[in-house]
C-alpha cells in the first residue's frame, strides 16, 4: 500500500445520524480495530441538529412498516421486528440519553434539544479511538486490493470494510449533496430515481399569492385519478407558490413520485390533486346552511364577509373568487343559493393542483436511491464483500414523526455492530 494512503480496517463515510450511530456501535465492540469517520462538513451531525425543529424526533412509539414507502415495507417489517422503538431508546439510554414520547408517540430527548443526541454520540465516539476527518469530502470510491480506495480532497484512504452513510440529497446546505448516488455509480450499484419528500408542494394557482401566509386547520387528501390515495389532518400553510405544513409534507412524497415517475405508490396514474377540506369540523350541508343563515341575518353586510367567523377572511375571499362570486361592492343579500352552495362545496373541497416538483433544498428527505434489495438484514451489500450501506442513501423514506431517523439510527447500529463482529473474528483468526 502506498505510504501516502491512510489505511484503516474500517471507514465510515458520513458523520450524520446513520454514520455516527454506526461509528459508535462499531467502536464499542471492535476493540483494537482501526477505523475512521470521514465527514465533508466542518462539524459532525449538522442535519441532526436541525431535526424536529431543533428537538430531534428520533423515533416513534407508533411504529409500523406502513409509515414507509411501499417498496421498502417488506424490508422495514423485518428491520422493525429487530430494532423496535423500545430497543432504539434503550440503545440511546445506554449512551446516557434520556428520551420521552409525546401524546402522539413521537420520541424526543427529555432535554428537548437535538444537541443532546449529538452530544452523547460524539462523546462516545471520542472514547472509541475513531479517527475523525471533518471538512473532508470523498469524491470517488474504487474497489481495489480486496477493499475500497477513497479519493478525498487532499487525502487518499483505504479500508477493507466501508460503511456508506453519506445520506441523500435533501437540504444539501446541511451536508448531504447526493454524493451517495455518485458512489453507487463508482461501485456499479443500481440506483432508483431520486425525488424530494416531506417538502412544500408547488401549486399552479394564480390566486394563491392572495392567501400568502394564511394557515388553516384542514383535512388534506391526495387524490390520484379521482381516488383518495392518502389523507392527513393538520395545519395547512399557504404561500404565494406553495402549499405546505406537516399534513402536506406527508403527501408530498406521492405528489413528487407522480411528477417524477408518473406513479403513485408504484401504480401508474394520470392525474394528481391535493384536495383540502378547509372546514373539517362541519359537514358540507351544515356549512351551506350556516352561510345561508348569515346571508339572511346580515343582508347588508359586504359579500366578502361570507366566511367571516368561519375561516380566515382572506381565505374566504379566495374561495369566493375560485367560485367566480363577486367580492367587491356587493352585499350578502345579493348572493344566490347556488353561489352559497358552490362556496360551501369549494371550502370543503379546495383543489391545489401540483405544478412542479418540490425542491430538494426545501425537502427533509430524499425518496429513491440504492435499492434495499442490494443489502442483507445486517445492511451488508449482497454484491461486494466488506460494504455496508445505511441511512438515506438507500431507497427507504418515511413519513414525518421520527421514522426517517429511526431507519438511519437502526441501520447504523446494525451495520456498526455487524462490521465490528466480523472485525473481531478476523483478528481472532490472525492471532
Ligand atoms: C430540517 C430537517 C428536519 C428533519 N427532522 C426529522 C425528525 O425530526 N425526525 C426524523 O426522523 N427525520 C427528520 N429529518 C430527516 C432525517 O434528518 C434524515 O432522514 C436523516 O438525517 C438521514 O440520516 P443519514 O445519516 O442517512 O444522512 P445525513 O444525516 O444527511 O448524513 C449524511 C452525512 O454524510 C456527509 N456526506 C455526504 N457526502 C459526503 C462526502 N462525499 N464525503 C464525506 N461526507 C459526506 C454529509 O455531510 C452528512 O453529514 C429531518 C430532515 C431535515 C432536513
Amino acid at each position: 500500500m502506498n505510504s501516502n494512503v491512510l489505511d484503516f480496517d474500517t471507514i465510515i463515510i458520513g458523520g450524520g445520524a446513520a454514520g455516527l450511530a454506526a461509528a459508535v456501535a462499531f467502536g464499542r465492540r471492535a476493540g483494537g480495530a482501526s477505523f475512521a469517520l470521514i465527514e465533508k462538513e466542518q462539524k459532525l451531525g449538522r442535519k441532526l441538529l436541525a431535526t424536529g425543529s431543533g428537538r430531534c424526533n428520533l423515533t416513534n412509539m407508533n411504529m409500523s412498516e406502513e409509515f414507509y414507502n411501499v417498496s421498502a415495507r417488506p424490508f422495514m417489517r423485518r428491520m422493525l421486528s429487530r430494532v423496535t422503538p423500545e430497543r432504539l431508546i434503550s440503545s440511546f439510554e445506554s449512551l446516557g440519553l434520556l428520551c420521552r414520547a409525546d401524546s402522539e408517540g413521537r420520541v424526543y430527548p427529555c432535554s428537548n434539544q437535538a444537541a443532546s443526541v449529538l452530544d452523547v454520540l460524539t462523546l462516545w465516539l471520542g472514547r472509541t479511538g475513531c479517527r475523525v476527518f471533518c471538512g473532508c469530502r470523498v469524491g470517488r470510491i474504487r474497489r481495489e486490493n480486496g477493499g475500497y480506495l477513497l479519493e478525498a480532497d487532499d487525502k487518499t484512504f483505504f479500508a477493507k470494510t466501508l460503511i456508506l452513510a453519506s445520506g441523500g440529497q435533501a437540504s444539501a446546505a446541511l451536508g448531504s449533496d447526493g454524493s451517495s448516488y455518485r458512489f453507487a455509480r463508482d461501485l456499479s450499484l443500481p440506483c432508483e430515481p431520486v425525488f424530494p419528500s416531506l417538502a412544500p408542494v408547488f401549486a399552479s394557482d394564480r390566486l394563491l399569492p392572495s392567501v400568502k401566509g394564511v394557515r388553516a386547520a384542514a383535512r388534506v387528501s391526495l387524490v390520484a385519478d379521482g381516488k383518495t390515495a392518502a389523507c392527513e389532518y393538520g395545519e395547512l400553510q399557504l404561500n404565494d407558490k406553495t402549499v405546505s405544513g406537516v399534513c402536506v409534507f406527508q403527501l408530498s412524497r406521492l405528489v413528487n413520485e407522480f411528477l417524477a415517475l408518473g406513479t403513485v405508490n408504484g401504480r401508474r396514474c394520470e392525474s394528481v390533486r391535493i384536495v383540502a377540506d378547509l372546514v373539517p369540523d362541519i359537514s358540507a350541508g351544515g356549512l351551506e346552511e350556516l352561510l345561508a343563515k348569515k346571508c339572511r341575518s346580515l343582508p347588508d353586510a359586504p359579500s366578502d364577509a361570507l366566511f367571516a367567523g368561519v375561516l380566515n377572511r382572506k381565505l374566504g375571499v379566495y374561495i369566493m373568487k375560485k367560485c367566480g362570486i363577486p367580492t367587491n361592492g356587493e352585499t350578502l343579500s345579493s348572493l344566490s343559493a347556488a353561489q352559497i352552495g358552490a362556496a360551501a362545496q369549494y371550502a370543503k373541497n379546495a383543489v391545489f393542483t401540483p405544478g412542479a416538483p418540490s425542491r430538494f433544498d426545501s425537502a427533509q428527505v430524499t425518496a429513491g436511491g440504492i435499492p434495499l434489495s442490494e443489502i442483507d438484514r445486517n445492511m451488508k451489500s449482497l454484491r461486494f464483500g466488506g460494504l455496508y450501506i445505511i441511512g438515506e442513501a438507500l431507497d427507504a423514506d418515511g413519513l414525518c414523526g421520527g421514522y426517517n431517523l429511526h431507519f438511519a439510527f437502526a441501520g447504523g447500529i446494525t451495520a456498526g455492530a455487524h462490521a465490528a463482529k466480523s472485525e473481531v473474528k478476523k483478528h481472532d483468526k490472525d492471532k
